[in-house]
């Protein structure tokens, strides 16, 4: 074994040479190196190395320990594990942490203990592939900061600051030596049961397109490139039953009208991996979907990327999906599907069924080599062979620039929904109580995937980073704030000793922070959309004392709250703001930042009728026939300022076009206050008949504007007619000529479109 592997290493070594001497012939591209070292090296590996070169396990698999969900603390590789996986089943790739954050420098030995075990022991002296979930930050490097989850930068309308947020996830993933991250989540949010609904950009195709391709940019082509996952491939975020892994039935012209466009952008945009969506589509399994993963993605999309499987899928597929009698069959299923990469991650058998699939015929040699050369291809793009590790260096993160975009993205992304009589801002000498079930937690701001999976753990958050009470104690002084704190399951008993606390201190207002504590997957599943009775039963109390209450909402997913929505004078959402979200709360509630998000998700009034905006014509009857029945809390896009300005006008360059001209609108906006105000200008488009049921409306383009204090000005905007165009009944994307409508708050023109 030693002498293969000198000899694999010398080979490496010699092909790499090759190819950067061979780069530099004119005659030979990038590309065709690439292909000729990729070439090469699959000429010289065994079918052991290339199957192991298709496995995924996770870091447990390889510490000590009773297994990999009970690790001996602190987590530490075991010499035999590692043997076992790296050298003897040459594993390819290894995801995640043991179940909890590490310094960077912790990483860094980690991952150059695994890589030296790969490059010096295993034949073929391939380095592992790390891949990590860094979904707002470096979820599980310590000390991190961790951003706004991914419903809250959505909020922000901003993709400019999302692809500098990717930007610096990038750099603290990648100085923890690792080149691979598992984001983003391009899944729509549509249904708010569901518990990824904050892993998403909200419900609407053309914010979660831009948003996502934003993302890839700043994941793979900023200072510190790793590579992006488009997730979960697809069909993944409207489950039927709204829990998490449970079938969709989704018909294919819906799901290429809506739940398409964002993958399709983000391959357009180079992104370099795809995670297959866990759960069932139609009654099928999405990871033995041929015509999804090949079919679809390969031949039709023409990604060329590495398709990995989501946790234990495979597995799944017999446990769970019942689709295959054993894992022997279901490995079969899900790799002649397509796979490339199964993240098996928690046991040590799929290299050597895989083997044998293919020793038996069953799977063909050249289905394993082309999944083997994508592998290589990504370790070669990511620069692996040269440095197994992007770099070594222990440093974190440019604490102030990061620190700074990620407090821009909370401030940003909160949502001023509610604010009779101008309750806020509150003046600095207010008195103000503070109190609710997430008004003391930090782990409330950041949600899931934030030091551990579920992030919900303090030992693993930034304690230094203040929640929200402690955060408007600093800005209003301890002597101004009363503050109550709550546990979740808070009982009528606390809430007399509010109320008491109310009559004895007379605060001019409280504020009463609502939502939920942090989830992710199956354990965030609800039963009713409906906030919870303690929540409701805590903001009827103040309301009966008379005083004036602003209700902060700290969660991922819009509860339902008609009930006590009269009863609150001002309303705020913060998503899942992350580490600076207290920090951004008292700078909006003291009025140093002027609100500006818009919300990306319809807020349902009712917990049964969350639709998005995006409904058909017969979803707006009501049950008097009238035409009002779609009355949710707040509408998608909607969002209010302290200082707003307006549009005053719109008009549109022409009054009919062709298919291949491109609208321009001319939108005339001012501010009439003292203080610069910012508008996200929504251009909706309504294609008024045609041979699809017609969405009532469409997002087809919009800007942020920031407008100085008594200003006015122009905005031009540009709209393609093609893109106004839909999936027809064939499941190919038409424009039908027509009359349409454009629309920009209250103002709106119409106009014809011929086909020439
Ligand atoms: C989640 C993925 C995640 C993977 C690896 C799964 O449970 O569905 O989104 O990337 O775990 O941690």
């Amino acid at each position: 074994m030693c002498n293969r592997f000198i000899s694999i290493n010398a080979f490496l070594a010699v092909t790499f040479l090759c190819l950067f001497s061979c780069t530099n012939s004119p005659e030979m591209t990038k590309k065709d190196s690439n292909k000729a070292f990729v070439d090469s090296l699959m000429s010289n590996l065994s079918l052991e190395d290339k199957v192991g070169e298709m496995t995924q396990l996770t870091l447990g698999m390889l510490c000590d320990g009773s297994g990999p969900y009970s690790l001996d603390e602190p987590h530490t590789l075991n010499e035999e594990k590692l043997k076992t996986a790296i050298v003897d089943l040459k594993i390819g790739s290894i995801l995640n942490s043991g179940g909890h954050s590490y310094s960077p420098t912790k990483w860094n030995s980690l991952i150059q203990s695994i890589q030296s075990a790969a490059m010096n022991e295993k034949t073929s002296g391939i380095p592992i592939l790390y891949g990590i979930d860094a979904i707002h930050g470096a979820t599980y490097t310590t000390g991190s900061d961790l951003c706004p989850q991914q419903i809250g930068l959505a909020a922000t309308w901003n993709t400019d600051l999302v692809r500098k947020i990717a930007e610096n996830a990038a750099k603290d993933v990648y100085e923890s030596g690792i080149p691979w991250n598992f984001s983003p989540v391009l899944d729509l949010g549509i249904d708010p049961r569901w518990p990824r609904f904050w892993e998403t950009f909200g419900e609407d195709p053309l914010l979660t397109s831009d948003m996502g391709e934003a993302m890839v940019l700043g994941y793979q082509e900023g200072p510190y490139p790793i590579a992006a996952t488009l997730k979960h491939f697809y069909g993944y975020g409207m489950p039927l039953s709204g829990k998490d892994r449970t079938p969709a039935w989704i018909p294919e012209r819906q799901l290429r009208e809506y739940f398409l466009p964002p993958f399709e952008r983000a391959i357009n945009a180079g992104a370099k991996t795809i995670m297959v969506n866990s759960g069932e589509l139609n009654g099928i399994p999405v990871h033995v979907n041929k015509k999804l993963l090949h079919d679809l993605l390969r031949v039709e999309l023409g990604f060329e990327g590495v398709l990995v499987t989501d946790w234990e899928d495979i597995k799944y597929l017999v446990s769970r999906h019942k689709v295959a009698e054993n894992y022997r069959d279901a490995v079969k299923l899900a790799i002649n599907a397509g796979i490339d990469m199964s993240m098996v991650p928690t046991d040590l058998e799929f290299p050597g069924i895989l083997l044998s699939l293919v020793h038996d015929g069953e799977i063909s040699v050249a289905r394993i080599d082309e999944s083997v050369r994508r592998i290589l291809h990504l370790k070669l793009a990511l620069g692996l062979f040269q440095n197994s590790i992007p770099k070594t260096s222990a440093k974190t993160s440019d604490e102030g620039d990061s620190k700074n975009i990620a407090l821009q993205a909370a401030e940003e992304s909160i949502t001023l929904l509610k604010n009779d009589d101008e309750i806020l801002p509150l003046d600095l000498g207010s008195k103000i109580l503070v109190t609710g079930p997430t008004a003391n937690s930090l782990l409330a701001l950041n949600g899931g995937w934030s030091g551990t999976w579920q992030g919900d753990d303090p030992a693993y958050s930034n304690s230094e980073r203040p929640n929200a009470a402690e955060a408007l104690i600093k800005k209003y002084g301890k002597d101004q704030v009363i503050n109550f704190p709550l546990e979740m399951d808070f009982d009528g008993s606390d809430i007399v000793k509010i109320v008491s606390e109310i009559k004895l201190q007379k605060p001019d207002c409280a504020i009463l922070f609502l939502g939920e504590m942090p989830y992710t997957e199956t354990p965030g599943n609800i039963e009713d959309l409906e906030l919870f009775q303690n929540q409701k039963d805590l903001a009827t109390a103040l309301e009966a004392t008379g005083i004036k209450t602003i209700y902060v909402f700290i969660e991922g997913r819009p509860r339902t709250f008609n009930e006590i929505e009269p009863l609150a004078d001002g309303i705020v959402m913060a998503y899942l703001p992350g580490d600076y979200g207290g920090v951004a709360l008292s700078n909006v509630i003291s009025g140093e930042i002027n609100p500006t998000g818009r919300l990306p998700f319809t807020w349902p009034k009712h917990a049964s009728s969350h639709i998005p905006y995006f409904r058909k014509h017969t979803e707006d009857i009501h049950t008097d026939f009238s035409l009002n029945a779609f009355n949710p809390q707040f509408h998608f896009g909607y969002g209010l300022s302290y200082c707003e300005a307006s549009v005053d006008s719109m008009s549109i360059d022409k009054s009919s076009y062709l298919l291949n001209d491109t609208i321009e609108l001319t939108v005339s906006i001012s501010n009439k206050n003292d203080c610069e105000a910012t508008e996200i200008i929504q251009v909706y488009v309504s294609d008024l008949v045609a041979s699809i049921t017609p969405s009532v409306e469409r997002l087809r383009e919009y800007k942020k504007v920031t407008i100085g204090p008594n200003e006015a000005f122009d905005v031009t905007i540009k709209i393609p007619v093609k893109n106004l165009g839909f999936v027809g009944i064939d499941h190919s994307y038409i424009i039908e000529p027509g009359n349409f409508k454009i629309r920009i708050n209250q103002i709106s023109k119409t106009f014809d479109l011929f086909e020439q």
